[in-house]
């Protein structure tokens, strides 16, 4: 018999209840008690719906507040001396790690953040000193898993692996020997506090445990077979009852897959839907051996429908080879990546939602291949699922010709600005001569209590567009007042009618469609709602021509028009499966680039385009970055090069790990191939060893000497950089007025400094 398993669930509950539970903890309008009795209704929630669903292996241990990258290093007492030794309660710790804690005279920064893989999914990252002590701190997976046990549902729990766990690490302040600290090198002491926990799970009556080492499908520099070897003969030992599933997922495992297969495991997952060329070389691998095979087959990264006549086809692959009982059917990764359920969007046409499968009906995917392949007649549901993928197909082949044919008459040369770098700043400082060290911003302001109140009253129709749109004038007429005030060089209109820099575009481009409910984790209790490219994309009148335009009349100052660029609006939405992310990413440059040649006749200076998820996107195996960033930069080059010498291409990444570590070397040939005329990357939130002299901070204002040493550091690399801006971080639209207000006065005397200074 073929069995299905679901590797990990969304936790936030079909209507936001866990998110919305731990909001109200944060704001002291719940007690932990009231969010741990949400915690609970929600687990059993989730077991029985996938009980309900027909899946087989059921996960538990997957649920957490905040992040299970956290969960994993509040079990196994990798917590910084600062958060340990802060008299509160464990509850309060915990989150205090995921999101910091200002509260009296307790000052406690948040620890780091990452992005999940490549996912939009973000983690804590642990953070490990040689004096880490690992011990169980708590025994949350087997709590869990008993929780589970009482309801009447054996899972399987899950765990990140101890290694994933330590490469995704980083060394912790408290290490003397920061700079030759390895995390890994702490994997045998961190193995006997693992073997602990699944010698306890077994006791608890457990009989497998899925453990997560995604690591498995990046490049890592060391040979880790000996470690991977070791780690797992000692489960083995510690709890001999107990069958572990080693789940990769997000790539190809390529030659990992030679030592993963000797390993002492239950069973190997692999995905199949991110990577379905290493099919062959896996079963070859395993083939010899006794290793079961769960084929990740359901994506957990997109909302497309399941190809059940492709799934099997796979599947049968595998089964000729290994047999039904050793082959496993199973979602990619967790569904984690996807909204909860199809069942409450309302306002879908019944057409559009047939294309799609959320996480609940995901699970049902898994079942129902599972049980067509043991023999069992589910041929309804096949029957069902054929018509609907026929319905999909027929739709894209009516998609839009005209997008198509205007794709594919992209000529060479609309890829390059009309002259060079050097004639392009020349005219630019015709047009307007900024000072040295000009400021400006990134591009948003605060947005407020009121313009979110104003935007869903709008949305219920309790407020007319016109009402929305005066709101948003003035707001916007506020915006550039206080930066006239501020005596900023370079002004924007603030981006008070964006809900999202990706969503805002999205909704207004052709090709997309939106849901009600389909959140999708990001971190913590922050939940977004990607758009879905479902066909050709086209922009059918200008997105944001009338705003900054306004904002122009406004001022004698010029004016920066804000975009977000394709690459970004594209990784940030769920993309199509039936065309390669390169056509839809060059279909939304040409839609962007007809936005910036009319900003440029409306008589807006510069315009900026937002591209933080070029790097966001990145290939996990650097063999692929080429080719991923052939197309992005060529994208963002679409999209920007229609304009006049005069008009100022500014271009804006994130700047976190790997951009600013080793490997920044290996994209800056790409990065240069942007030819933007000016581009900002982050230097005062991540530990930017490109130029060393930057240190993390939390939301506060730096002081004016903070700001002067960064600027120092930053003129001592660049010293012919003639042209160098000064301005804040992105995302001033998270902060508050008061705080905008001291930290901008404060740049703008910082830039006011350097025109004397240099
Ligand atoms: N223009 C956006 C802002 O200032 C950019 C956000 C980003 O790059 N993440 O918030
Ligand atoms: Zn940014």
């Amino acid at each position: 018999m073929t069995r299905s398993a679901v590797l990990g669930y969304p936790r936030i509950g079909a209507k936001r209840e866990v998110k919305k539970a731990t909001e109200a903890y944060w704001a002291g309008k719940i007690s932990a008690d009231e969010l741990q009795k949400v915690a609970k209704e929600q687990r059993a929630e989730r077991w029985q719906t996938l009980k309900a669903q027909g899946v087989d292996v059921i996960p538990s241990g997957d649920f957490t507040l905040y992040d299970h990258v956290l969960d994993a290093n509040y079990t196994f007492n990798i917590i910084p001396s600062r958060f340990a030794k802060a008299n509160v309660s464990d509850l309060d710790r915990y989150f205090a790690m995921g999101r910091g804690r200002q509260v009296g005279d307790v000052d406690l920064e948040a620890q780091e953040m990452q992005k999940w893989f490549d996912s939009n999914y973000h983690y804590i990252k642990s953070e490990v000193s040689s004096s880490t002590e690992f011990k169980l701190n708590n025994l949350k997976p087997v709590d869990e898993f008993l929780e589970a046990k009482a309801a009447g549902i054996v899972t399987r729990p899950v765990l990140v692996g101890p290694i994933t766990l330590l490469l995704l690490g980083k060394v912790g302040r408290d290490e003397p020997n920061a700079s030759s600290f390895e995390p890994l090198s702490l994997l045998d002491k961190l193995v006997p506090v693992y073997s602990e926990l699944l010698k306890k799970l077994e006791e608890a009556g457990a009989t497998e445990v899925q453990i997560d080492e995604p690591s498995l499908v990046m490049d890592v520099t060391a040979n880790l077979g000996q470690q991977y070897q070791s780690t797992y003969e000692a489960f083995a030992r510690a709890a001999p009852g107990l069958k572990v599933t080693l789940a990769t997922y997000f790539g190809r495992l390529d030659k990992n897959v030679e030592f993963v297969a000797k390993l002492p495991i239950d069973s190997l997952h692999v995905d199949l839907d991110r990577a379905p060329e290493q099919l062959d070389s896996v079963v070859a691998a395993v083939k010899p051996t006794s290793l079961k095979l769960s084929l990740g087959l359901v994506s957990g990264r997109n909302i497309w429908k399941n190809d059940f006549a492709a799934s099997l086809a796979i599947a049968n692959k595998a089964i000729e080879q290994l047999g039904k009982d050793r082959v496993v059917v199973a979602t990619s990764s967790s569904l984690l990546h996807t909204p909860v359920t199809l069942a409450n969007e309302t306002r879908l046409k019944p057409e559009e939602r047939d294309w799609f499968s959320f996480a609940t009906e995901k699970a049902a995917e898994v079942a129902t291949l599972a049980k067509a392949l043991s023999g069992e007649d589910v041929s309804a549901a096949l029957e069902a699922n054929k018509k609907s993928i026929q319905a999909r197909r027929d739709f894209e082949k009516n998609s839009d010709d005209a997008v198509r044919e205007r794709l594919g008459k992209v000529s060479q040369d609309m890829y390059n600005r009309k002259s060079p770098f050097p004639a392009r700043i020349a005219a630019q400082d015709k047009v307007y001569n900024l000072p040295t060290f000009p400021t400006t911003t990134i591009g948003s302001f605060p947005q407020t209590k009121e313009i979110r109140l104003a935007r869903s009253k709008h949305t219920k129709g309790e407020l007319s567009t016109e009402e929305y749109e005066r709101f948003l004038e003035n707001e916007i007429k506020h915006a550039v007042e206080f930066q006239e005030q501020i005596d900023l060089d370079l002004l924007v209109h603030g981006e008070p009618e964006r809900n999202d820099m990706s969503q805002y575009f999205g909704e207004q481009l052709k090709g997309f469609v939106f849901t009600e409910n389909g959140w999708v984790q990001s971190y913590g209790s922050r939940y977004v709602r990607p758009p879905i490219v479902v066909s050709d994309v086209s922009r059918p009148h200008p997105m944001t021509v009338r705003w900054s335009s306004y904002a122009q009349s406004l001022t004698k100052r010029p004016m920066k028009g804000m975009l977000t660029g394709p690459v970004t609006i594209l990784n940030w939405s769920f993309p199509r499966a039936d065309v390669p992310k390169e056509v839809q990413c060059k279909q939304l440059a040409l839609a962007l680039r007809d936005e910036v040649v009319d900003l440029e006749k409306a008589g807006i200076f510069a315009v900026q385009v937002d591209e933080p998820a070029i790097r966001e996107g990145l290939p996990l195996r650097q063999v692929d970055w080429d080719a991923y960033l052939t197309w992005a930069v060529d994208s963002f080059k679409l999209a920007t090069a229609g304009v006049e010498d005069r008009t100022q291409i500014h271009s804006h990444f994130c700047a976190s790990p790997p951009l600013c570590y080793s490997d920044f070397n290996l994209i800056f040939e790409h990065i240069k191939r942007l030819d933007a005329d000016v581009i900002s990357i982050e230097a005062s939130k991540s530990d930017l060893k490109l130029l060393q002299a930057f240190h993390r901070y939390g939301p506060r204002v730096p002081s004016v000497e903070e700001m002067k040493e960064r600027l120092k550091a930053f003129k001592a690399a660049l010293p012919n950089q003639k042209h160098l801006f000064v301005n804040p971080d992105c995302g001033l639209k998270t902060r508050g007025w008061t705080e905008v207000k001291a930290a901008l006065e404060n740049l703008v005397a910082v830039a006011k400094w350097a025109r004397q200074e240099y």
